[in-house]
Parts: structure tokens; sequence; C-alpha cells
């Protein structure tokens, strides 16, 4: 009997395991009008069941987009982990051990997200320079050594999760201020990689940190590819880096890397989840752990030439079915260091095609299938996150598209601009 059940478990599993790694495949070739699999074999479609649209992303890797789609190989490592509890302890210090030595650093551990790698890795920063315990974070801090140092021009929205560790900022401008800016309270140096503004470049920020003894942490959440960049700043000399997982190496979302040196790692880890420290509310599961080291290994599998290859051929197909158009322009760009793949630039006449940008960017989200258009179409602001847009230039993020979806943006790209050739 013992064995009898124990095989039908195997055999269970094992047709999970098929079938989702089958899903995973078939679910690329859905829309190029395949036969579905059945409700049994694939899961229930939840998406449908809450009623919630699913959509094309032409955008990018946006957080309120869901980022990425996992690689079927990471969706059955994922679905795979899931059959199984473990040890948190120990499958954090492998998957730690692990990312270290194919990302060549010291140390890593797999964090809730490249926004809880800043927390954790402030928190590491503020433990080792006081010597404290992870429970004075916040609370005590403001009476301990708290300072980050940080160009003006590298302030951005995630310093929220630098902040929710009690420290403050100490801004600077030029390289003497910035030498100046250090004292006995500071506990970190702050870059933010992809900055449009700044004049202090990395090479220097990390020289004049080190020579106070000072930590310097640079977030480069969003800057893969290219691939190399996993271990460009560290070996650069950054004591901490953290990436998303869920951005250029399309891991689970909820999911990122925090990379560097080994006393910082460790004090980072002991601030993260299941101890009570800032980080307890930032818990990874274990299938977003396994998902994030199979995602690292389908990324660094893959080659930035090719990579860029496909992206450029989804843009050229694209830029060709719209090419009958009156006045269109088309150009592929690709921005310097967030978001560093070929995205297509689309700009025309508005004599010749009476609609603006961002109303081509609503009919497409209203239609069906729903199509996201990358955020900076038709933006007054002329250049944003390194795209040089403007009120009739429409952005297509093509990296984010699944196979066949890019002919569906092209076809209804068309369908919307022509009609307003003739209104
Ligand atoms: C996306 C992003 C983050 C946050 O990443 P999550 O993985 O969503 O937490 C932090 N910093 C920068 C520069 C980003 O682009």
């Amino acid at each position: 009997m013992m064995a009898m059940s124990l095989l039908a478990r195997r055999n269970f599993f094992g047709t999970v395991r098929n079938a989702v790694a089958a899903g995973g495949i078939l679910g690329q070739f859905r829309s190029l009008g395949a036969a579905p699999a059945t409700t049994v074999e694939r899961g229930e479609d939840y998406y449908d069941k809450l009623g919630v649209t699913k959509i094309i992303n032409a955008a990018g890797t946006y957080t309120a987009l869901t980022a990425s789609i996992m690689p079927p190989s990471v969706q059955a490592a994922v679905a795979r982990a899931a059959e199984h509890p473990v040890r948190l302890g120990d499958l954090q210090k492998a998957a730690g051990e692990y990312l270290a030595g194919k990302l060549k650093c010291e140390a890593a551990i797999v964090t809730a997200g490249a926004a809880s790698g800043l927390t954790l890795g402030t928190a590491g920063c503020v433990t080792v320079a006081n010597k404290c315990g992870i429970r004075d974070i916040p609370n005590e801090v403001s009476h301990l050594k708290n300072e980050v140092v940080i160009q003006k021009g590298h302030r951005y929205g995630y310093d929220q999760a630098l902040f929710c560790c009690g420290v403050r900022m100490v801004e600077v401008e030029t390289i003497e201020e910035y030498d100046k800016a250090f004292s006995d309270r500071t506990v970190m140096a702050h870059f933010y990689n992809a900055a449009e503004q700044g004049q202090i470049g990395r090479e220097d920020w990390i020289r004049v940190a080190h020579a106070h003894g000072v930590p310097c942490f640079n977030d480069a959440a969003a800057d893969v590819p290219p691939i190399s960049n996993l271990w460009n700043y560290t070996q650069m000399g950054f004591d901490l880096v953290t990436f998303s997982g869920g951005k250029g190496i399309r891991g689970p979302q909820n999911a990122g890397l925090l990379l560097g040196r080994k006393d910082l790692i460790a004090a980072a880890a002991a601030s993260n989840n299941p101890f009570d420290g800032v980080g307890r509310g930032m818990k990874v599961a274990k299938e977003q752990i396994v998902g994030m080291v199979a995602a690292v290994d389908w990324f660094l599998s893959q080659s930035d030439e090719s990579l860029e290859k496909e992206f450029r051929r989804r843009a050229d197909r694209i830029a060709a079915h719209l090419k009958d158009l009156p006045s269109i322009e088309t150009e592929v760009s690709i921005p310097p260091v967030a978001n560093h793949v070929p995205h297509l630039l689309i700009r025309y006449s508005r004599d010749r095609l009476k609609i603006s940008a961002r109303d081509v960017m609503m009919e497409l989200r209203r239609g069906t299938p729903s199509i996201e258009l990358n955020p900076s179409t038709g933006s007054a602001r002329g250049a944003s996150a390194g795209i040089t847009t403007g009120v009739n230039t429409i952005v297509v993020g093509v990296w984010m598209l699944q196979p066949g979806e890019d002919m569906i943006v092209a076809r209804r790209l068309h369908e919307v601009l022509a009609k307003s050739a003739h209104a």
C-alpha cells in the first residue's frame, strides 16, 4: 500500500510538473492561435475568474504593468519549488552563495525587489556603522550615526526605501562638497546608477567614499542588459548593488538581488525576514527565491547580441507595417542606462494624421486585446528615461512582448492611425 501511494504521488507530481512546463510554453503561443490546453492541465484562469483584463505589454518593465513575464524555465522552477517545504534559512543561504558565485561578488541575498534591497542594504550599513541591533531601526537611528551622502541630482522616489531605516540625506553637488560631506555620522554613500543628473561619476564616487572608510551603494534596479552589469558595478568597487528581479532579468516581480561585501550582506540579511527587523514585512517566499535564481540562470544563458537582435526585429516588423501611412517616420532608439534595449519611436505630422499620440495610447488601451504603449508616448516633456519623445511621438517598448504580439500591436496601430488620416 505504502509503495503504491508513493508511486501514485510521484505520478501526480510528475503530471503537474509537465502540465505546468507545457502551460508555460503553450502560453507563449496562445496569441498565435494554437489550441489552448484544458483548464485541468493548466489550472483555472483566475484573471478571467476575477474579471481582470490581460494586457499586451508594449510599454516595458513597468511595476504597475506587472513588469515582466517569467520565461518558461523560470515558471517551471517556481511551480516545482511550490511542491515541497524547505527550511527557509537553508534556502536563503544556498541561493545567496549560488548567486554570489554566478555573479562574481562576495555575497548576495534574494530580496523582495530592488526597493527592498535598498532598505535591507541601508539597514546593513546602519547596523555595521553603529554596531547596533536590528531593532534600533528605525526609531533609535536619529540618535546614532545616520547620514547618507547623495548627489542632489540622484534624489528620487525610492528615497523612501532608505528613509524607513531612519537615516537622513546629506546632499552634495561638486566633488569638493562631497569630500567635505563625510562626518563621524556618515553610514553610507548612495548612487542612483541611471540618474540623468549629477556631476560626480561612479569611480570618483567610490574613491572618495572609500577614502573616508564609508560603504557605497549603487541602485542599478533597471540597468540590465547588458548582462555584465550584474558584476560590473560590484567589481568597480561598489560595496552594495541592487537589481530588480522582475525587470530585465525576468524573474518574479516580488524578487530582487542585493549583491556585495560579505559583512554588509550578512548585516542586511540579519534585518531580513524571518527576523524581526525592518525587513520582516519584505518576505520572499520559497517559490520566488527559487524563481530569482532560475531567472539569473536564464538571463546568463542569453547574449546581449541575440537579445538586441530579437528586439530590433520586432521594432522593424512594426515599423514596416506602418510605412504606407502618410508622414510616418520611425526610429529605433536605445536609452543609455536604464531599459537599455531597442525601443521603436514613431513620429508623424498632425496635419496628415489627426490624432494625438496620447489618444492613440488611449485607443489601444481601450481596445481588445488591450495594449499598453510606453508611457513616454506623447509626452510634452521632450525626453524621459533616455527616450527623446514629443507630443507627436508614439513609443513602443518591444522587449516585453510575447511571441506574435508585435504584429498584433502593429495592426492595431495601423488601424487607429489610418482611421485618423480620413478624420
Ligand atoms: C524599479 C526600480 C526600483 C524598485 O524595484 P522593485 O524591484 O520594483 O522593488 C528601485 N530603483 C530603481 C531605479 C528602479 O528603476
